[in-house]
Parts: structure tokens; sequence; C-alpha cells
């Protein structure tokens, strides 16, 4: 079902998913939507794009702030009380440690929603199977645990947490079944080909690789409509815009060596 939200909400944290849910929050018809950074813009983990489309969708980015405690009254949250923070030494993230300012009082934000959007772990009472650093040990090549018969994938297991490489491990999962089912040998681990190509067209990449093109916006929708539903706000590319877009070079690091004449 549709989640439902208050009014006044507020977000903890500074990834994609507290960017996410607080336009989420807005679509679900919050009024006033509040989120809650310990560290400052620079250190925000969230996508630089998705933070400046919150903020244009009147989101309201707390920097050095940090959740202290949530007011309830009769049951129900009526306010986040934050201490304010300041930038200390750097950490093993490489990002300076939030500490607490000594002389800043807190700050109450009135709200009736707070919404903790500070990760995932793997909740260990459901999985029977080797863990390590909180995720689920696997062959990378099988994607299979310690435990025979049991294979896992996606963000429960090592590696970057995303929907095509859920999908990617769930594909290499699929496969190293059908061959413990059927016998079959696995197939072959998929090793990035190398492309080749004509000296001029390489010269052409390489030449294509040194120029830096500003990614090309999409359109967008109305700003009216943008909050008032779940509709995409890009709106896509004309074809010219396509062709633009698939002319850059993204660094993917695909490798191209040159043709033997
Ligand atoms: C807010 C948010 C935004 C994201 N945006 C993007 C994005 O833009 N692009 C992108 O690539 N990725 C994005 N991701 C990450 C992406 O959603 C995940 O990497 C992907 O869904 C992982 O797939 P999965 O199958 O491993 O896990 P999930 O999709 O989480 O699926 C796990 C399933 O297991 C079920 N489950 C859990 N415990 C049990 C149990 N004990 N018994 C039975 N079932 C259980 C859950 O209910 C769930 O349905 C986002 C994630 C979040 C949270
Ligand atoms: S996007 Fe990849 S394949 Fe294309 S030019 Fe750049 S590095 Fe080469």
């Amino acid at each position: 079902g549709t989640p439902t939200v208050g009014k006044q909400v507020a977000v903890i944290g500074g990834g994609d998913t507290a960017i996410d849910s607080a336009r989420s929050a807005l679509r679900l018809g919050a009024e006033e939507v509040h989120i809650v950074y310990r560290r400052t813009r620079d250190e925000m983990p969230a996508h630089g794009e998705e933070i400046r489309a919150a903020a244009h969708e009147g989101v309201q980015l707390h920097y050095l702030m940090a959740p202290r405690e949530v007011v309830v009254q009769d049951g129900k949250a009526v306010a986040l009380v934050c201490d304010q923070m300041t930038l200390g030494e750097w950490d093993s993230s490489g990002r300076r440690r939030p500490v607490k300012s000594e002389d800043a009082a807190p700050v109450s934000l009135e709200v009736d929603t707070v919404i903790a959007a500070i990760g995932q772990r793997l909740d260990r009472t459901a999985v029977c199977v080797g863990v390590e650093g909180g995720k689920v040990c696997t062959d990378p090549l099988t994607m299979a645990t310690a435990l025979p018969n049991v294979f896992a994938a996606g963000d429960a297991t090592p590696g970057p947490m995303t929907a095509v490489d859920a999908i990617a491990d769930g594909h290499k999962a699929a496969a190293a079944i059908h061959s413990f089912l059927s016998g079959e040998p696995l197939p072959a681990p998929r090793i990035p080909r190398k492309t080749k190509v004509a000296a001029e067209v390489l010269a052409a990449l390489e030449a294509a690789a040194d120029e830096e093109i500003p990614a090309t916006p999409a359109a967008l929708i109305a700003d009216a409509e943008r909050t008032c539903s779940f509709c995409e706000v890009e709106l896509g590319y004309t074809a010219d815009m396509a062709h633009r877009e698939a002319s850059r070079c993204l660094h993917c690091d695909y490798v191209m060596v040159e043709e033997e004449a």
C-alpha cells in the first residue's frame, strides 16, 4: 500500500535514500520537509543533481546537525531536537568527522514524522550462512555460499549496492544453479572483450576521451506538476540530444585495440 506521512517531515541522512525519502514525502502530501545531515554539503554522499532537485522542490536542507532526540507527546512525534555540529579531524572514510559544537544550542524542528535514512544492514537472525563485514560470503564466480545448495546475490553480498549489480549477480547465480542441477559445466566467466577498431577510429575515440563534454540536461516537467504525483521528472531526450549524449566519452575504460592491418 501507499505509505502515509504527516505534514511536517524530517529525514535523517545525507545519501540518495535520504533525498528519495524527502522528495517522496513531498509527493505524499507533506507541506514541509527537512533533511538533517551531520556534515556539510561537500561531504554529502548523495548525487549533486539529486540534492539540487530536492532543494528546487522545496526540501529544506540542514547541514551540520545531528539528531539528539525525537520529542513524543501522546505517542506521536512532535519535534526532532538536533545538536549543532562542526567538522573535526579526518576519519577513515576520508571525510572530516562531525563533532558536537560546544557553544551552539540544540535546534528543535517541529515535525510529526521522522524518517531515518542512514543505511541498511543484514538481519543476522534471518541468515544462516557465513557473514563477514556485514555481508553474506559468496564465491564471486558462482554466488554460492558456504552452505551447500544455497546461493546469495544482491545487496546482501559484498560489492556495489545497485539494481544492475544485483541483477548481474542474479544472472551469475542462475547460471551456477543451472550447472549444479544439470551437471553441465559452468559457463566461462564473462571477460570484457577487447574490441578491435581501425586506427583512425581508435584515434578519434582517444581524442573524444580527452574532451570533457558536459552531460546534456533532459527536459523536465513543469515545476507545479513535480510534487503532486510520482510522474517521472525528466522527460528524456530527443533524437538529437540522445546522439549528443551518446557521443560523449564516459570514461568507461572499455578496452579498444587497434585492428591488425
Ligand atoms: C531509496 C533507495 C533508492 C535506490 N535507488 C537506486 C537507483 O536509483 N538505482 C539503483 O541501481 N539502485 C538503487 N537502489 C539500490 C537498489 O534498490 C538495490 O541495490 C537492489 O534493490 C538490491 O536488490 P536485492 O534483490 O539484493 O534486494 P532487495 O531489492 O532489497 O530485495 C530483497 C527482498 O527480500 C525480501 N526479504 C528480506 N528479508 C526477508 C526474509 N527474511 N524472508 C523473505 N524475504 C525477505 C525483502 O522484502 C525484499 O523484497 C536504491 C535503494 C534504495 C533503498
Ligand atoms: S565511453 Fe568508453 S568506449 Fe567510449 S570512448 Fe570513452 S572510454 Fe572509450
